[in-house]
């Protein structure tokens, strides 16, 4: 069986405890590689040769045409093992492979992305700001961060770190990552590719282990310049209280409840086709997956009837199987709490349409049938809390102004989308929709070229697009004040 090694200072290297843990395949439930289990000793040495390869600028100091020649090799590298590194998703994920396939063609396009990015801005010379006299000169300039601590989550393996280690390396940073305990094979894979890339050694690290033993000794960890953090609320919070007890930057990408607002003027197939997407896709453990579905009544009854009927023609199944669009949940762990949500939604009188149970003939395995609930009360856990599986509730709708508020009605804010064939009331719904991601006729397709973040709980900052190179910057200011003139203050004019 399979043992993987964190990857510190440019050695993969077993962790100091000598421990692992087991990798286990949500299909069968049956382990299939052993984790390295890093803690705060492995994370300390791989932030001090961060910080190390930082200092020395050998890499922070590099040209951004000549970093951005290192990342290109990095996207060919991950091109070259595509197949490889998405079958070890499916397995450790349980995610289908097309679908795992298409998250590591994303993860090679965000570096050759960044790859262009750092270029660009390599040519770009510091702004000039006019000041209003002549006599100063202010430029802003923009420097590579610092270490980064990267903390990530199950969900997309692989793309979820990428999001964070591309830019980061791209605007010249050095990054310790820490993937979930849950699905750490892929960024094993990443190591190695990044390491066959001629990266220096310490400018990218990866300490695998769980979120007490190795993530908090990293959000802890002094020499950490920022934390970017993807994962839970309540780990966003811990990862915050860290980051404020050492004045450290951080950002954080957490949690969703987003609603999906359709119109009745809009094609059913259609409505269908972006409600099943935005939910079932990836099994519905999408942190933007629009769970919450406001439907204007006039079309609510035909919806849900086209829906139970899509829903279930669904193929389950393990993730490797051709033709199957809905894989096992990621663990027994999140198996149980998804079970759990689904009982309360029951208890909460909310109308089950279909699914909620464990499909036939998939005794063993993390399987569930894709589940929806209508007539949701707006104050149940299931309407108002994140459940991260294929669970789908729907309520209905009269105005417009109802559905805005009914979808603005959550403590998160990360994404929310809107279907109709007026395209002005598209414009008009997006606009007051308060969430950092915006779908209108569509749920979910994500651009690494535009921004990604939430409102309100669901996070801080953005990633991605050129706010995400921008969030791995510091910006400084200089000032110069022409050295032929006399300020005069304390001093007179010499005569
Ligand atoms: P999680 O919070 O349980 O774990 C995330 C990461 O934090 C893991 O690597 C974990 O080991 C680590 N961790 C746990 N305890 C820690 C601690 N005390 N200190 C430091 N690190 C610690 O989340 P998860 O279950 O892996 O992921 C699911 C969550 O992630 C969902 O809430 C989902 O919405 C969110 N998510 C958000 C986005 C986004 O872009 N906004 C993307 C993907 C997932």
């Amino acid at each position: 069986m399979h043992r993987t090694s964190l990857y510190i200072d440019g050695t993969f290297t077993p962790p100091e405890s000598g421990r692992h843990f087991p990798a286990i395949d949500p299909a069968t439930e049956d382990p299939f590689a052993e984790v390295a289990a890093g803690q705060a000793e492995d994370i300390d040495r791989a932030v001090r040769a961060a910080r190390r390869a930082f200092d020395a600028g050998g890499w922070s100091g590099l040209d951004g045409k000549d970093r951005a020649i290192v990342l290109r090799r990095i996207a060919d590298g991950i091109r070259t093992r595509l197949h490889d590194i998405a079958l070890l998703e499916v397995r450790d994920n349980g995610k289908p492979l097309p679908e795992a396939e298409w998250d590591v063609g994303d993860a090679a396009f965000c570096f050759d992305y960044y790859a262009d990015l750092a270029e660009h801005r390599a040519t770009q010379p510091a702004e000039t700001v006019d000041l209003g006299d002549a006599r100063f000169e202010g430029k802003i300039h923009r420097e590579p961060l610092g270490v980064i601590g990267a903390i990530t989550p199950w969900n997309f393996p692989l793309l979820m770190a990428v999001w964070k280690v591309a830019p980061a390396l791209a605007a010249g940073c050095t990054i310790v990552l820490k993937p979930s305990e849950l699905c750490s094979l892929s960024c094993e894979a990443l190591a190695q590719v990044i390491d066959a890339a001629g990266v220096p050694p310490g400018v990218f690290n990866l300490v695998t282990g769980t979120g007490p033993e190795a993530g908090q000794p990293l959000a802890d960890h002094p020499l950490v310049d920022k934390l970017a953090f993807t994962g839970s609320v309540a780990t966003g919070r811990k990862v915050m209280q860290a980051a404020s007890a050492g004045i450290r930057a951080v950002s954080l990408e957490l949690g969703g409840k987003s609603p999906f607002v359709v119109f009745d003027d809009c094609d059913i197939d259609k409505a269908v086709e972006w409600i099943m997407f935005g939910i079932f896709w990836n099994k519905g453990e999408v942190c933007s997956a629009t769970s919450r579905v406001l439907v204007q009544r006039g079309l609510y009854d035909r919806l849900l009837d086209r829906l139970r009927t899509a829903a279930e023609a669904i193929v389950i199944g393990s993730g490797e199987t051709p033709g199957v669009k809905l894989g096992p949940l990621v663990s027994r762990g999140q198996y149980d709490k998804v079970r759990a949500a689904i009982e309360a939604g029951r208890r909460s009188g909310a109308r089950l349409i279909t699914g909620g149970g464990r499909p036939a003939g998939l005794d063993r395995g993390y399987y569930l049938t894709p589940t929806i609930f209508a007539d949701v009360p707006t104050e149940a856990a299931i309407w108002r809390e994140e459940v991260f599986g294929p669970v789908l509730c729907i309520n209905p709708f009269d105005t417009e102004q109802e559905a805005i508020e009914l979808a603005n009605d959550s403590p998160y804010g990360l994404a929310a989308a809107v279907m109709s064939d007026d395209p002005d009331r598209c414009d008009r719904v997006a606009a007051r929709l308060r969430a950092g991601v915006v779908w209108i006729n569509c749920s979910q397709p994500t651009f690494t070229q535009l921004p990604w973040g939430g409102y309100k709980t669901s996070g801080i900052g953005r990633e991605l697009g050129q706010a995400g190179y921008d969030a791995c910057c510091e910006i400084k200011q200089i000032t110069r004040f022409d050295h032929n003139l006399h300020w005069g203050w304390y001093l007179d004019a010499p005569k």
